[in-house]
């Protein structure tokens, strides 16, 4: 079976890298186009990336001897899909001209996130929201993964909205240096201390998940009826968001039927037997002080959300705290699987 040409904008990234290593020996996809800013374009992305490689692992020997372009469409040669880790400074514009030119862009991305006829897609989630890619104009479509801090508290908010409903949500986030690209935030700034101020990250924690729980109407996602209000912190931790999740439901649900909802939760990607999809999407700990980022980081390969401390809330209905990966769930992983759910349903080369 021939593998599906797809590319990496933002190669040299946190995210990119993360594309990088999720991508060797993938069984559907294969990586011909890399691409990222002036300073790493013309060079290969191993002469780039000797100094700059951050995941504990070599680098693909893949990948070293592919040359780094500009995020030019015309560079593509035959590729049908990239996912994009690129700044959000130029992620926009660059995204819309790869949809022009006839390519799937999976994004990473806030710059399309809340257009109303691009998904943000979450594989075990929303995949009904695929439906809308008809209604995007260009010959290429463009979808796009949430915000990294959201993902996993939305995953553990679907079972329980499809079966209770919710009014409203408080959240209080741990985020994760690496959630700030490389090289991010100055080690004086955040060795040793919390800063409680991420840029534009509590309008995406009080957005996105409605939107990834809402319906599809004449070609538009319409985003479900509830409130959100969001912390954002930046902690010193390396990789992994931590989230404290208050919830008030329209109908109280017992803890037993909330541990019930996340024990039974799957989705496409476990029916499918997507090969990035992890086993058991939720993770819940019955420890008292789990999950944390050192210990539960890495369950289901990364991609699981690992959840702990369900207890009652004096305020809310009940009160949680959620763990994922923020470049593998929360960015490249996400993305790939999105990617394996679109093979799998015939909307990228051929399945059969
Ligand atoms: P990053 O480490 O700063 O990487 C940014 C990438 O964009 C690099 O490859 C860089 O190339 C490229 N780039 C920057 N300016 C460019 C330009 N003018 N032309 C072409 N390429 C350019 O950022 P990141 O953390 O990987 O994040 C990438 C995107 O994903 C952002 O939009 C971010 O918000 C989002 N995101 C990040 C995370 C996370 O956990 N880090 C999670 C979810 C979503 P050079 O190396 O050549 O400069």
């Amino acid at each position: 079976m021939e593998k599906i040409k797809v590319g990496v904008l933002g190669a040299t990234g946190s995210v990119g890298q993360r594309f990088i290593q999720l991508l060797e020996n993938h069984p559907f996809f294969t990586v011909s186009h890399l691409a990222a800013s002036e300073k790493s374009a013309g060079k290969t992305y191993g002469e780039v990336m000797k100094s700059r490689w951050k995941i504990s692992a070599d680098i693909p020997s893949y990948a070293k001897d592919i040359v780094i372009t500009l995020p030019k469409p015309s560079d593509t040669k035959g590729v049908q899909l990239v996912f994009s880790g690129l700044d959000s400074s130029i992620a926009g514009e660059v995204e819309t001209e790869y949809a022009e030119a006839g390519v799937i862009v999976i994004s990473n991305s806030k710059n399309h996130r809340m257009d109303p006829n691009v998904p943000i897609l979450s594989a075990e989630v929303n995949p009904e929201h695929l439906d809308v890619l008809k209604a995007q104009s260009t010959p290429g479509k463009i979808l796009t993964n949430s915000n990294c801090t959201i993902m996993g508290v939305t995953i553990s908010l679907k079972p329980l909205f499809d079966k209770f409903g919710l009014e409203s949500v408080m959240l209080f986030s741990m985020q994760a240096i690496s959630g700030a690209g490389y090289p991010g935030v100055p080690t004086m700034d955040i060795l040793g201390n919390v800063v409680p101020y991420i840029s534009g990250e509590e309008d995406k924690a009080e957005t996105e998940p409605q939107k990834c729980l809402g319906t599809v109407k004449d070609g538009q996602i319409v985003s479900a009826p509830f409130s959100i209000s969001a912390h954002c912190n930046r902690v010193p931790v390396f990789d992994g968001h931590t989230v404290c999740v208050s919830a008030k439901f329209k109908k109280k649900p017992s803890k037993e039927e909330i541990l019930d909802a996340w024990k039974n939760f799957s989705g496409e990607p476990q029916k499918l037997d997507l090969p990035l999809a992890p086993k058991q999407a939720i993770v819940y700990r019955e420890e008292s002080d789990r999950p944390q980022p050192r210990l539960d980081l890495d369950t289901g390969r990364g991609m699981a959300t690992t959840i702990g401390r369900l207890r009652e809330d004096s305020l809310f209905d009940w009160k949680w705290v959620v763990l994922s990966h923020n470049t593998i769930r929360g960015a490249a992983g996400a993305a790939l699987l999105n990617a394996e759910l679109m093979y799998k349903k015939g909307l990228i080369g051929s399945s059969k």
